[in-house]
């Protein structure tokens, strides 16, 4: 048998796979950058009959440091099938091992910090926070995966824009608790119920570099009924409606969300071994040689010297380098070989 004839996927239908690698990308919803969104949540009737939006919630895991996310995907514990899936989650089993190298990395950096006084706290407490931001692994957290029409408008999101692109097109948002959150409060302060089925909202984002601060500080309003774009009975209303008829939701935050993509635990297990490869063989090398060091993260504190010290930093201080390792598995062991 020849190796392509083992690795190769037949695609049967070129079709749906052409379309669906389109759709994926047209499909994410992303946060903008200067600029109000106005969405629209459509709604679908349930098996008892009620209205309610296209909303999904899903246990989290993300690893890598904040800036680069390595890896993500949904929390196994307490799924069992009774085959592929066994009630284990070999994410959760590493959380232990992730604050512990935190605690080593921070013990590290105090041990070379050379400042005293309020400069030194403060250092150490800024230092501390990144470390624990870029931690191996994190505890699941609730992800919700909503179903949007974003309509297309101006820049302020006040009317439609007047242009050959469609009106709408329909995404798939991924936010966490907090970002729900501030959706459902802007509706909450206005009285009305917490259940964004049906409504529209204006999401003004502001400029900051960052994709985290743009987020994190999107101003949230409600569109009143009577000024909503997709008023019930209106073409708009009907367009959206119309599309979302075959609409398959699940299978649609597949297609664009990854972290989604089915894990189970057996491949999750090789996955977080491979990450704390060197945290295993230094635990390991400490059991018999008290003098071994977890070297993996080392470049996480560089002794700026040389080098210019970051803003804010004083001299002599620490500086946070990339966290070497984790793509790939550059182990090196604390004793001499
Ligand atoms: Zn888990």
């Amino acid at each position: 048998m020849s190796l392509f004839s083992k690795v190769a996927k037949k695609v049967t239908d070129v079709a749906t796979f052409i379309e669906e690698h389109a759709s994926a990308s047209t499909l994410k919803y992303m946060a903008g950058n200067d600029v109000t969104h106005r969405l629209y949540f459509p709604v679908h009737i349930d098996e008892t009959g009620k209205p309610i939006p296209y909303v999904f919630e899903a246990p989290i895991h993300t690893w890598g440091s904040n800036k680069n996310n390595y890896g993500s995907c949904m929390c196994t514990k307490g799924i069992d099938d009774g085959d592929k899936f066994d009630g284990s989650c070999p994410v959760c089993d590493r959380l232990e091992d992730a604050s512990a190298i935190v605690d080593y990395l921070k013990a590290e950096v105090d041990a070379a910090c050379t400042l005293t006084g309020d400069d030194r706290t403060k250092y150490l407490d800024e230092q501390g926070k990144k470390i624990w931001g870029d931690r191996k692994v994190s505890a699941a957290r609730s992800k919700y995966y909503v179903a949007l029409a974003m309509l297309n408008c101006g820049k302020d999101g006040r009317t439609l824009a007047d242009d050959d692109k469609p009106k709408f097109t329909i995404k798939i948002a991924a936010w966490t608790e907090n970002s729900m959150m501030k959706i459902l409060t802007a509706l909450t302060e206005r009285d009305e119920e917490p259940n964004i089925g049906g409504l529209e909202f204006k999401l003004k984002y502001g400029s900051q570099p960052e994709l985290a601060s743009r987020v994190g500080q999107v101003a949230v309003t409600w569109v009143d009924k009577e000024k909503m774009l997709v008023k019930p009975g209106t073409p708009l209303a009907a367009e959206i409606a119309a599309a979302l008829e075959n609409f398959d939701f699940e299978h649609s935050i597949q297609l664009c969300r990854r972290e989604t993509a089915e894990k189970t635990p057996a491949e999750l297990q090789r996955q977080m071994d491979k990450l704390f490869q060197a945290w295993d063989t230094y635990k390991a090398e400490l059991a018999v040689n008290p003098n071994a060091k977890y070297l993996e993260c080392a470049g996480t504190a560089v002794i700026t010297e040389k080098a210019a010290p970051p803003s804010g930093a004083p001299a002599g201080a620490l500086i946070s380098g990339p966290q070497a390792g984790t793509l790939g598995g550059e182990v090196r062991s604390g004793i001499n070989p």
